[in-house]
Parts: structure tokens; sequence; C-alpha cells
């Protein structure tokens, strides 16, 4: 996400904290500003290495609460494939998610998609499994990646 986008999603993120009486600390609001900042998915641990930049010892502790605090409010998402997170674009409401994730460039897109949704919610009934994270994962090669193989 560029500067201006960053800078409408950390707005954003205060307001909605601000809204639901939660805070947005200066350590969470750094892990969130790290993760938007990223264009690829980041773990715990690298998160905590480009900490180590600004401040001085951050604790492990302490980036892991931050990262609870963040996914608890919806402006994280974990990808469990890749034990890593990314911040999310939009969240002001809660929703379910899939992702793009590109085994190249290791970027990752966030989607929306109500079919795939309804799908699941099908599924779920049918065999009577309760879902937590109705999060879908989809490893694949993006657009841009996938042009230049075939170009190359
Ligand atoms: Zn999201
Ligand atoms: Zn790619």
């Amino acid at each position: 996400m560029n500067k201006k986008q960053l800078t409408k999603v950390l707005g954003g993120a205060e307001k909605l904290c601000r809204k639901r009486g939660a805070r947005l600390t200066a350590r969470r609001r750094t892990v969130l500003e790290l993760l938007c900042a990223s264009d690829k998915p980041l773990s715990a641990y690298e998160i905590l290495d480009r900490m180590r930049a600004t401040t001085r010892n951050p604790a492990p502790p302490t980036v892991y609460r931050a990262l609870d605090f963040l996914l608890e409010q919806g402006l994280i998402h974990k990808l469990e494939s890749l034990h890593a997170f990314v911040g999310c674009t939009h969240p002001e409401h809660p929703h379910s998610s899939q992702f793009l994730i590109c085994g190249d460039c290791g970027e990752v897109s966030e989607m929306e998609n109500e079919a795939i949704l309804q799908s699941l919610q099908t599924a779920e009934r049918a065999t009577g499994f309760k879902t937590r994270h109705p999060v879908v994962e989809l490893l694949g090669t993006c657009a841009q990646c996938a042009e230049k193989h075939q170009s190359g």
C-alpha cells in the first residue's frame, strides 16, 4: 500500500479503536504500520526485526500482544499457511476473506467473494462443522508473475 493509503488506514484504525473504546497504543500502531507498509506478509520475527530499527530491545511478548490486539480488532489478518500477518485494508466491517498468495514474488492480495462465503456456509451446514476463522488461502502465481513467465 502506498503512503496515502497507509495514512488513511492508520487514521481509520485509530478512529475505529476510539469508537470501540479500545486503545491503539504507540506499540500497537507501530506493528500495524509495519504490516500495512510491507508489500509482503510479515512473521512475528520479521516484525520484531524491523522494530529494532526504531525501538531499542523490543520484547517478543509485547509484539505478540500487539498482534493479538490487532487480530481481535480485525485490523490485520493471520495467514496460517505462512505463519505471517497482513494489514487489512477495510477493517470497518467484520469480514471473512480469501487471500491470493503468490509463491513467486510473495505478494498477497485480499478479496471478499460473497459466492465463496455462501458455498462455505452450505458446506458447514452439510457437515455440521463450526468454522472459527473462515479464511481461505489460495497459493499460486499472481497475474504479474504469470505474465513474466510467459514472456520469459
Ligand atoms: Zn480484511
Ligand atoms: Zn507474483
